[in-house]
C-alpha cells in the first residue's frame, strides 16, 4: 500500500479537544467506540479527544445477531454488548433514542431529531442498514413489519398474539430467523422466497434444496420463485393477504419483510456524501468517506464496491477506521492496515439447522472438483470444491451437520490441500476412518472467532501470556464474545495450551470439593455413601454450597434412591425440587402431572380439568405433551396432588434435573405411514427413566417413522422407527443452541435398544459436568487414547462397551428404575414432609395476598403491578383453611 497520509486528514492534536461524534449505537458503532476509547488511552491521547455516540434506538448496543434469542425469554439487557460500568470507566458520551437528522458538513455539525447540535472533528457514520421493504400496495398496513430491532420484535410479538398465520417475504438468513421466530409465536408459517432456492447467498441448489427439507419438516411452508405482488388488506385496514404474480393469495394475519437489506445511507445523501447506485456510503480502504473528515463503517459503508452483511467484516472496518484516525491524531504516516475485503465464510443455526459455507458454492473449471454428500434420509448435505490438480480447498457447503466447518474454513483460507480422504474431514469421528483433527491441530492462522477475528494462534498466546481459563481469554481476546458459537472450540482450544504448558486444569466442583463432578460421582459411589454430610466429611471440607449440595443431592438420588424431602436431603435441593414444583414469576407453583408418551385416558383429563377448575388454576398444554397448571400456592400443592395422585396420576418430575417427557407421535398404531408402535416405546421408555436424576434435564422422544413428527433428533435421546426396527439419537437440543442428535445406532431391537439408552444415560450421569446437557457434553468427549472424540467415542464406550463399562452402566440404570417410586404419593403419606408446604410457618391458615391475577382469555395470569395500582387486578383471594393433606376443594 503506497497510500501514506490523506491530504485532508484532520491535522494532529493542536491542544484543543479533538471532536470525535459517532452515529449509530449499533454492533458496530459501539465497537469503533470501544477500540477508539483503547487507542487512544494506549497512545495517552484519552484526554484530548471527547468521544460521542448519538444512538436511534432506546436500548444501547445489543447484540442483534444473537436477537432472536429474544424469543428465547432474551432480554435487551442480557443481549446488551456494553458492559457494565463501562460508559462511566470509558467516558464515552452515549445519547439513546434521539437520531441524528442532519450533517452539516461546512460547519461539521450533526443535528438530532430533539434539536441537539453536536459539533464534530471527525464524524464517523455507524448507521447499519435496514429490512428491504418491497413498494408493493399495502406493505405499510397495520401488520407488517421489519425484522431488524428489538423494537420490532416486540411489536411484532404483540401483534401476533392470538393470530394465526404470518408470511415472511425473504428466505435468506434473516428471512428463516423471523420464520422462526413467528412459529415460536404460535404462527402457522410461510415463508415467500423470489428466487429458485433458499439462502442463495451461503448455499448450492443441492444445500438449498435439503435445507428447505428441513424447514419444512418443521412444518413451515416454503414457496419458491414467489414474486409479491399486494398486501391486502381487510376491513380494519390491517394485513389479511399476500398476492403473488402467479395469482396465488395466502391469507395471513402478519407479514415480516425480510428479503434483504439497504444501507442506512440517507444522511449520507443528504448532505452531499457519494452513496453507490443500489445504496451504501462510498469508502476507501481506510472506511473514509469522500470527506477527509467522515468515515463510514459497518453496513451502511459501501467498501470495495460491496456491503458487507455480517458483523465480522463491520468490526475489521472499525479497527481500521480507528487506526488511521489515531494515527492521523498522533501525526504518524498511514499505517499499514486497510480494509480489503473479509471472507464471507458463515456457519450459522437456521431455524435449528446447522448451515455452513466456505469460500465459493459452485466454480465452472475444468479444474475444479465437486465431491457430494446427499443424505436424505438424515437431511444431510455437504459439498466440498477442490482444486483437482493441487487438491487445495476451494469452498464447501454444509446443511444438517458442520461440524467440519473450522477446518474447512482454515484449509480454504489458507489455500491447502485436504489433510486425509475427503470423508475424514467432512464425517469426522465416523466409522473407521481416520479421527477428525481436533481444534489442536487446526494451523494457526486458523479463524476461531469469526465476529472478532481471533485466530487460533492470538487464542494460544492468550494462555501462553497468563490466561488460564475461557472467561480470560475472552476478556483479553474478545474471542467467543459475539455470536459465542466458538465457546466450545475456544475452550478446548485453551485446555490443549494448558495441557501443553504443563497447567493443571482446576475442575474443582468448588472451594468445598477439589474433584470434577465424575471424580465425586465415583467416590459416592465406590464409598457407599448415603447423606451430603459423609460425602463432606470423607472427602470435602466445610459445610457445602449452592453449587455442591445439590449436585451431591443429584448423585445420591441416583446411587441411593432416597426421597427427595426426606433427612437432610431436604436441605440440599435447588429451589424447585425443595417443594417438587416450579416456582413461577409471581411466586405461585406450577404442577405437571406425569403423562407418559403423552397419552392420557378422558377419564384423566377430566380430572385435570377438575382440579384446575376447583383451584383456579392456568391450564396449557406444554411442549412435551401434557398439561401446566399454574397459579398453585405453596399451600395449595398439598391438596392439588392429593386429587391427581387419587385419580392415578404422578409426579412429572418438571422441577428437576431429571427426565422430563418422552414425546411421541401415534405411530403405527393410528398413522397410516406409522412403520412401529411409537407410542408404546415412549411410555415404556419414560416409565423406566422417570425420576432418574442427573446433572441437567433429560428430554426424549420417540417418532413412528422417518417423517420425524416428534421431533426427536431435537432431544437428549431420540428414537425414530424404521422398518427394521429404531435408530437412535443422542446429545440433541432445542432452545437457544439448537442442536440435531447424532446417530448413536441403527436399526435396532427394542431390546438392544434399551440397553444402549441405560448404558448412554449411566454414562452420562456418571461422566458429564454440573449442568451440562447432553449435547455439551457429547461435544466435550475427546479420548486421546482411542483418538475418538463426540459420537464416535461415545459409540466406542456404549456400543462396542470398549470400557467394558456396560453391565456395569447397566446394573445402575436397573437399581434406578427398581428403586422408583413416585415422590408426590410419599410426600402425601408423611406429615413431616406436607409441613414444608405453608407459606406462613407460624400461621399455617393465613395465604399470601400479595399474589394477585387478572383474568385474560378466560383464565387467571399474573397482574402486573400497573393493574394492581390501577385497581383492575382481581381481588386478593381471602384467607382460607388449608388442611393438609385431605382433599379439599377451594373455591375461588
Ligand atoms: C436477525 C438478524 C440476524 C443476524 N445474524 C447474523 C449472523 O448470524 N452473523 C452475522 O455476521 N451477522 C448477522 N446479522 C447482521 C449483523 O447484525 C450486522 O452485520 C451488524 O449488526 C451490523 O452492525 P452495524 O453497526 O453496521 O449496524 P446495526 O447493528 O444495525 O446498527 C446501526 C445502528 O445505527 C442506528 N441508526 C441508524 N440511523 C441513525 C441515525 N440517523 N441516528 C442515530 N442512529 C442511527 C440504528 O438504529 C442502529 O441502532 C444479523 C442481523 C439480524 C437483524
Ligand atoms: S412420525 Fe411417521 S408415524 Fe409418526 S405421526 Fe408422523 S408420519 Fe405418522
Amino acid at each position: 500500500m503506497s497510500d501514506t497520509r490523506h491530504p485532508d486528514t484532520p491535522g494532529t492534536l493542536d491542544g484543543s479537544t479533538h471532536r470525535v461524534v459517532v452515529v449509530g449505537h449499533g454492533m458496530v458503532g459501539h465497537r469503533y467506540a470501544v477500540e477508539l476509547d483503547e487507542a487512544l488511552r494506549s497512545a495517552g491521547l484519552r484526554a484530548r479527544v471527547s468521544i460521542t455516540v448519538c444512538g436511534e434506538e432506546r436500548q444501547a448496543a445489543y447484540d442483534r445477531v444473537g436477537m432472536s434469542s429474544f424469543f428465547d425469554g432474551r432480554t435487551a439487557e442480557q443481549m446488551s454488548l456494553v458492559e457494565a460500568g463501562w460508559v462511566e470507566a470509558s467516558e464515552v458520551d452515549v445519547r439513546l433514542a434521539d437520531p441524528v437528522t442532519t450533517i452539516d458538513r461546512d460547519a461539521r455539525t450533526v443535528t438530532t431529531a430533539a434539536r441537539h447540535v453536536v459539533p464534530y472533528d471527525t464524524l464517523v457514520l455507524a448507521t447499519g442498514s435496514s429490512c428491504v421493504v418491497p413498494p408493493v400496495p399495502g406493505h405499510d398496513a397495520p401488520g407488517a413489519f421489519g425484522y431488524r430491532t428489538i423494537d420490532d420484535l416486540e411489536r411484532m410479538q404483540a401483534w401476533a398474539d392470538g393470530r394465526g398465520t404470518g408470511v415472511v417475504l425473504g428466505g435468506g438468513l434473516l428471512g428463516l430467523e423471523a420464520a422462526q421466530a413467528l412459529q415460536h409465536l404460535g404462527l402457522e408459517v410461510h415463508v415467500l422466497q423470489k428466487g429458485p432456492r433458499l439462502m442463495p447467498a451461503q448455499l448450492d441448489v443441492g444445500g438449498g434444496s435439503m435445507l428447505r427439507r428441513h424447514v419444512e419438516g418443521l412444518g413451515m411452508h416454503v414457496h419458491l420463485d414467489a414474486d409479491t405482488t399486494r398486501i391486502r388488506t381487510g376491513a380494519d385496514g390491517a394485513v389479511a393477504a399476500v398476492e403473488l404474480a402467479d395469482g396465488t393469495r395466502i391469507d395471513t394475519d402478519v407479514v415480516v419483510f425480510s428479503p434483504g437489506i439497504r444501507p442506512r445511507d440517507e444522511l449520507a445523501r443528504a448532505c452531499g456524501l457519494v452513496v453507490g447506485p443500489r445504496g451504501g456510503v462510498v469508502v476507501d480502504e481506510h472506511c473514509r468517506t469522500a470527506d477527509p473528515a467522515v468515515f463510514a463503517v459497518g453496513e451502511c459503508a459501501l467498501a470495495r464496491d460491496a456491503v458487507w452483511g455480517l458483523v465480522a467484516p463491520g468490526y475489521a472496518m472499525a479497527k481500521v477506521a480507528v487506526a488511521h484516525l489515531v494515527a492521523a491524531l498522533v501525526g504518524d504516516p498511514a499505517p499499514e492496515v486497510a480494509f480489503l475485503g473479509a471472507d464471507m465464510s458463515t456457519a450459522l443455526k437456521c431455524t435449528g439447522v446447522d448451515v455452513a459455507s466456505v469460500g465459493r458454492h459452485t466454480l465452472d473449471d475444468p479444474d475444479v472438483l465437486e465431491l457430494v454428500w446427499n443424505d436424505p434420509s438424515r437431511k444431510v448435505y455437504k459439498k466440498l470444491l477442490l482444486r483437482e490438480s493441487t487438491g487445495e480447498v476451494l469452498g464447501a457447503v454444509l446443511v444438517g451437520d458442520a461440524e467440519a466447518y473450522p477446518l474447512l474454513k482454515s484449509l480454504a483460507s489458507a489455500g491447502a490441500p485436504l489433510p486425509g480422504p475427503p470423508e475424514s474431514v467432512l464425517f469426522p469421528g465416523a466409522g473407521d476412518g481416520p479421527a477428525v483433527a481436533g481444534p489442536a491441530g487446526l494451523p494457526d492462522a486458523t479463524v476461531v472467532c469469526s465476529c472478532h477475528d481471533v485466530t487460533k494462534r492470538s487464542i494460544c498466546d492468550a494462555v501462553h501470556s497468563g490466561a488460564h481459563d475461557v472467561p480470560a481469554v475472552k476478556g483479553c481476546t474478545k474471542a467467543g464474545t459475539g455470536c459465542g458459537s466458538c465457546v466450545p472450540m475456544l475452550a478446548q482450544l485453551v485446555d490443549a495450551e494448558l495441557g501443553k504448558l504443563g497447567v493443571q486444569v482446576d475442575r474443582s466442583l468448588c472451594e468445598h470439593f477439589a474433584l470434577t463432578r465424575r471424580e465425586l460421582y465415583d467416590v459416592i459411589r465406590a464409598r457407599a455413601y448415603t447423606t451430603f454430610t459423609e460425602t463432606v466429611t470423607g472427602v470435602g471440607t466445610g459445610r457445602g454450597c449452592d453449587i455442591c449440595k445439590p449436585v451431591v443431592a443429584s448423585v445420591l438420588a441416583t446411587l441411593a434412591p432416597a426421597h427427595v424431602l426426606d433427612g437432610e436431603n431436604a436441605a440440599l435441593q435447588d429451589t424447585n425440587d425443595h417443594v417438587m414444583a416450579n416456582m413461577q414469576k409471581n411466586g405461585t407453583y406450577s404442577v405437571v402431572p406425569r403423562m407418559p408418551g403423552g397419552e392420557v385416558t378422558p377419564a384423566g383429563l377430566i380430572v385435570i380439568g377438575e382440579v384446575a377448575r376447583d383451584f383456579g388454576l392456568y391450564t396449557k398444554l406444554t411442549g412435551g405433551q401434557r398439561i401446566d397448571m399454574f397459579g398453585a400456592r405453596l399451600e395449595e400443592l398439598p391438596a392439588i396432588w392429593r386429587r391427581l395422585v387419587d385419580a392415578g396420576f404422578e409426579s412429572g418430575h418438571a422441577y428437576g434435573k431429571s427426565l422430563r417427557t418422552v414425546k411421541s407421535c401415534v405411530g403405527s398404531d393410528w398413522c397410516r405411514y406409522g412403520v412401529q408402535d411409537s407410542t408404546g416405546l415412549a411410555v415404556a421408555l419414560e416409565l423406566r427413566y422417570r425420576g432418574l436424576r442427573s446433572p441437567h434435564k433429560l428430554k426424549s422422544a420417540v417418532s413412528g417413522c422417518a417423517r420425524e413428527c416428534a421431533e426427536a433428533q431435537s432431544k437428549d435421546f431420540g428414537v425414530i422407527a424404521t422398518e427394521a426396527g429404531w435408530n437412535l439419537y443422542v446429545g440433541g437440543n432445542g432452545g437457544m443452541r439448537p442442536r440435531h442428535g447424532d446417530v448413536l445406532v441403527k436399526d435396532v431391537s427394542t431390546e438392544d435398544l434399551i440397553r444402549y439408552v441405560d448404558r448412554y444415560l449411566m454414562f452420562y450421569v456418571r461422566t458429564a459436568d454440573r449442568l451440562q446437557r447432553t449435547s455439551t457434553w457429547l461435544d466435550s468427549l475427546d479420548d486421546p487414547d482411542s483418538g475418538l472424540s463426540g459420537v464416535a467415542y461415545l459409540r466406542h464406550v456404549v456400543v462396542d462397551d470398549a470400557l467394558g463399562l456396560g453391565a456395569e452402566l447397566e446394573a445402575d440404570m436397573a437399581r434406578h428404575v427398581d428403586g422408583y417410586a413416585d415422590e408426590w404419593a410419599a410426600t402425601l403419606a408423611d406429615p413431616d414432609r406436607l409441613s414444608r408446604f405453608l407459606s406462613f410457618v407460624n400461621a399455617p391458615e393465613t395465604t399470601d395476598d400479595s399474589i394477585r391475577f387478572t383474568m385474560e382469555r378466560g383464565q387467571i395470569r399474573p397482574a402486573t403491578e400497573a393493574e394492581v395500582a390501577a385497581g383492575t387486578a382481581l381481588p386478593p383471594r381471602g384467607a382460607r383453611r388449608v388442611s393438609l393433606g385431605i382433599p379439599e376443594v377451594m373455591s375461588r
